[in-house]
């Protein structure tokens, strides 16, 4: 059905650009039909890269934080033969070159600091990142080896401005080198939802937001001005909220907030539950609920879908925090909320 989107983890998802194609504003539609050309010319090479377990990233001179920016210069060519800034380097005048470099940083020490993670592959690799991707477009991409960042069209502004952006796609990335989850179906939308939660969490702590007050919308930084003045704040948000209703240019917000809204496709990128989780148990969301969610996306295979990630992380609760501790019973609350229950007997420790 999304069939454009369905194997390539892009920002942007598929039932935006569903609806842009309708629209009866040619600009709309023009700018909708070359995101999806863009789409499906990366799929083929995502789909080779996913499909390689423990495919070698790019390798790092340090075996640490090593970053690399390069700038594609508006062609739809991710090679990369024009390096603006590496590791180290100072600030140059191009802003999005510095924002690919900070948010790439500011990820990787995400990472690093809270769950001792190095890097994307846990072994150091590089972080890749390349800017001006083609001809404005409203999207970012993790192609299976490299972030591609967009310069924004319509929707978005330069797709570099904002943390979550950077850490939903370095995301992909790590579940490449962990579950592996399938970019179909329900493991697809895990796959999504996983990208939107860390790339949430990365954000809420480099801002030192506690639960209360957090920001928990996707894509708020990047959003074009006429977007914000209309009141919206984000592209897609982890709480139980309706990110945009009757948009004129993005429709409604269909992201299932609940199993009986769950429709087949990786569209579905549901992150109610973390929200649920983290609200019950106050402070900051990426500690304990983050470390939750962080091993439930390591111990998940390929197949993986919701009601597996309900029962894993729920072990995971009971495992590190103690059966019936209040995290493994918010844990087991969040899930039942969306629609999953976890049942007590299925604990293992
Ligand atoms: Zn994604
Ligand atoms: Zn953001």
């Amino acid at each position: 059905m999304h069939a454009h989107c369905d194997s390539l983890h892009c920002f942007l998802p598929p039932d935006v650009l569903d609806h842009m194609v309708q629209s009866e504003d040619p600009t709309v539609r023009e700018a909708a039909a070359k995101t999806l050309a863009t789409s499906a010319a990366l799929r083929s090479r995502r789909v080779t890269l996913a499909g390689i377990p423990g495919f070698a990233g790019t390798p790092s001179p340090t075996g640490s934080k090593y970053r690399l920016v390069y700038d594609a210069q508006r062609r739809y060519e991710d090679i990369l033969d024009n390096l603006v800034r590496q590791e180290g380097q100072a600030e140059v005048t191009d802003e999005a070159v510095n924002e690919a470099y900070e948010n790439a940083g500011i990820t990787y020490d995400f990472y690093n600091e809270v769950f001792g993670r190095n890097s994307i592959d846990a072994a150091g690799m590089a972080l890749v990142s390349v800017v001006h991707y083609g001809e404005d477009e409203d999207n970012a991409f993790w192609t299976g080896d490299k972030m591609l960042y967009c310069d924004g069209g319509i929707i978005f502004g330069s797709t570099t401005q904002d943390i979550d952006v950077a850490a939903h796609e370095f995301t992909h990335g790590v579940i490449q080198y962990e579950s592996r989850l399938e970019y179909r179906n329900q493991s697809g939308a895990l796959n999504e939802s996983f990208a939107d939660v860390f790339g949430i969490l990365t954000q809420q702590r480099f801002n030192d937001q506690p639960v209360e007050g957090a920001d928990w919308w996707l894509g708020g930084d990047i959003l074009a001005p006429a977007l914000k003045e209309r009141g919206v704040r984000g592209i897609r948000t982890l709480t139980s909220d309706k990110a945009y209703e009757n948009d004129p240019l993005l429709g409604t917000d269909r992201q299932p907030k609940h199993m009986r809204d769950l429709y087949t496709g990786t569209a579905d990128r549901g992150g109610v539950h973390i929200y649920l989780v983290a609200t019950e148990l106050g402070g900051n969301a990426w500690e304990s609920a983050g470390a939750i969610w962080y091993k439930t996306l390591r111990a998940l295979s390929y197949y993986s879908n919701f009601e597996d990630a309900a029962k894993m992380s729920y072990q995971i609760a009971g495992g590190d925090y103690g059966i019936n501790s209040r995290e493994q019973l918010a844990v087991g609350e969040a899930w039942a909320g969306v629609g999953l229950t976890v049942e007590k007997a299925q604990v293992v420790t």
